[in-house]
């Protein structure tokens, strides 16, 4: 085929798919067009999950008459005159497009009235072109109708997730722009029930709540705004406790001048934040909004435009790092020489936020945190979709759940490790004192719990040896292991019997693949006055005796590694301070005892 420009109604085509991928798109941009005409009340309204209809009404500047034609012609835009206006962008909208590529989807509704004129007018257009115009009356302000998106782009429309995915992706827009927004009073509903509304009141804090819920929104500390007193950058928002953390980096959302935007890097300097404050493969909840000078920020990098480049990212990286981490430490009890170690590529900074802000921080720590769910639970989360005002049952699918480690009272603060006592403690320094952890004890409990919860998952993952190995034991346990067999089946343990007192291991859960199997079975058939299963189940006695067996021993040393990577795990656990078999695995020396020890107190 010949080289040859394409017709305008295909090339539009294209134009608007980089823009309208979906019905949450159409929302972005009709929201980012209200917010730009300064409206301070939005209403968001989908039916069929905005493919039959979206609708937003806002209370802004409105559009001229004359110029509603206009508004819907590609490259048409109020917010850009010259290219050097592309410099510094401080609108949400510059490029012209979302009005022209949505029209050219979608049968389109548009009713305005400029806070100039005493007249509305009342357009609709279908595949892009006007097909009536109508003088109305109506206060200031906006309305869009999208009917029937994608309607004449039938791919596009068959490729559209469920109604679900769809709300969700909405859901997940607007919510986030509440917060970003307070001043702002957001409404949606879809098809014909109320998901959210918020005051407008201007008190983020209170989005924060209408928005997370009150289980985890009470939980987030709010960046002290006296962190940003004099910067060129500045940093605010929400950031979650040491406590709470998700299983995945959905729950960081970044705002750069009032644009949510996806960025890797600074998506990073939060997780770095909370660099050994959290558990390996955990991720912070944070809600981080960066304002600085626009000239500062290109964000004509993307059609939808939700990325940017920075002028100095570095910058940037380092200003959003510093914040969350003061703020963070800051909850951590301050006292005496208690500092967790500071994160590798930035630099510390010093928690001193004054007493008002104390206060405030206080003040929004939770009455009750949700009781400790074990940290595997946490893999079955839902994507970050926050709902507030649906019934209970549905948050307790759509909302992220608080993992909490334990009541307030058994749970252990984050423990800086020292070093090992006798082959046998670890010695451990926290915010109230000194820590003895017992090496043995403290690794059961972490298998037990581990072992357990992936059990009760049915997640046990049982790996073949590669070799199977013969085990013979003494009669009375050989018998006592024979009935125990459909059991350690359950638990990942493929063992057979094979002649008198003998037995055939063919497989084991890949945690215990490195123990000699003969150890593993003598354990679990030996210690006959714990055989009652009455007490507990048969299957949670059997992991017992395993964890005895895998624990670290006494007499083991281990590499500050090995100490860090324990006393981390356990703090992850649901009843740290015990061993499984009821034993303490850590005994806590305060400050106090030492000062009046030492006889300065
Ligand atoms: P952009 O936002 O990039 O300028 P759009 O296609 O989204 O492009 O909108 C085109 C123009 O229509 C805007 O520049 C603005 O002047 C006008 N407009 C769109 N939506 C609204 C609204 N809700 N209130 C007032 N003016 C609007
Ligand atoms: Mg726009």
């Amino acid at each position: 085929m010949p080289i040859r420009l394409l017709p305008e109604d295909v090339a539009a085509r294209i134009a608007a798919g980089e823009v309208v991928e979906r019905p949450a798109s159409v929302v972005k941009e009709l929201v980012e067009n209200s917010l730009d005409a300064g409206a301070n009340r939005v209403e968001v309204e989908t039916r069929g999950g905005g493919r039959d209809l979206i609708r937003v009404q806002d209370n802004g500047l409105g559009i001229p008459a004359a110029e509603v034609e206009l508004a819907f012609r590609r490259h048409a835009t109020s917010k850009l005159e010259t290219a050097t206006d592309l410099e510094h962008i401080a609108t949400l909208g510059f490029r012209g497009e979302a009005l022209a590529s949505i029209a050219s989807v979608s049968r389109v509704t548009c009713i305005t009235r400029h806070a100039n004129e005493t007249v509305g007018l009342r357009v609709r257009l279908e595949g892009g072109d006007i097909v009536s115009r109508t003088a109305v009356g109506r206060p200031r302000g906006t309305e869009l109708l999208i009917e029937d998106l994608f309607y004449n782009v039938p791919a596009r429309r068959k490729f559209l997730q469920s109604e679900r995915t769809e709300r969700n992706h909405i859901d997940a827009f607007l919510t986030r722009y509440a917060i970003a927004y307070p001043h702002v009073a957001f409404s949606l509903r879809h098809d014909g029930r109320e998901i959210l509304s918020t005051s407008g009141n201007g008190k983020a804090g209170e989005a924060v709540l209408q928005v997370y819920g009150m289980d985890l929104g009470t939980s987030l500390l709010e960046i002290p705004t006296t962190l940003s007193d004099g910067q060129l950058i500045q940093v605010h928002g929400f950031v979650g406790p040491t406590d709470v953390h998700r299983a995945n980096r959905g729950y960081i959302t970044v705002f750069v001048n009032g644009r949510w935007i996806q960025d890797l890097r600074l998506t990073y300097a939060i997780i770095q934040a909370y660099h050994t404050l959290l558990p390996v493969n955990r991720f912070p909840v944070a809600f981080v909004s960066v304002t600085m000078p626009a000239e500062d920020v290109d964000v004509n990098v993307h059609p939808a435009k939700t990325e940017v480049r920075f002028r100095d990212g570095d910058a940037v990286f380092r200003a959003v790092q510093r914040a969350v981490r003061a703020t963070v430490m800051d909850e951590a009890p301050a006292a005496s020489a208690w500092q967790a170690p500071p994160p590798s590529d930035a630099e510390v900074v010093p928690a001193d936020a004054d007493l008002a802000t104390r206060a405030r921080l206080a003040a929004l720590t939770p009455a009750a945190r949700q009781i400790a769910l074990s940290p595997t639970e946490a893999h079955v989360e839902t994507p970050p979709f926050f709902v507030p005002g649906a019934p209970l049952a549905s948050q307790e699918t759509t909302l992220p759940v608080a993992i909490s480690r334990s009541t307030p009272a058994a749970k252990l603060p984050p423990l800086r490790v020292i070093g090992q006592a006798a082959t046998m403690f670890i010695i451990a320094e926290g915010p109230d004192g000194l820590y003895l952890i017992d090496q043995h004890a403290a690794h059961e409990r972490v298998l037990y719990e581990r072992l357990l919860s992936a059990w009760g998952q049915g997640q046990l993952v049982s790996q073949p040896l590669l070799e199977p190995a013969t085990v013979s034991l003494p009669v009375a346990e050989a018998a006592y292991l024979e009935d125990l067999l459909p059991t350690l089946q359950a638990l990942g343990m493929e063992v057979e019997t094979f002649g008198p007192g003998t037995f055939l291991v063919r497989a084991l859960p890949n945690l215990l693949t490195n123990v000699p199997p003969g150890d593993l079975l003598a354990d679990v058939a030996a210690n006959t006055d714990e055989r009652s299963p009455i007490q507990v189940g048969l299957e949670e006695l059997i992991i017992r005796r395993i964890c005895k067996r895998v624990a670290v021993k006494a007499g083991q040393v281990l590499s500050r590694e090995e100490m860090e990577r324990l006393v981390r795990d356990l703090e992850q656990t649901a009843n740290p301070r015990t061993c499984p078999h009821g034993r303490p695995t850590i005994v806590q020396i305060s400050v106090e005892q030492l000062v009046r020890q030492f006889g300065r107190g």
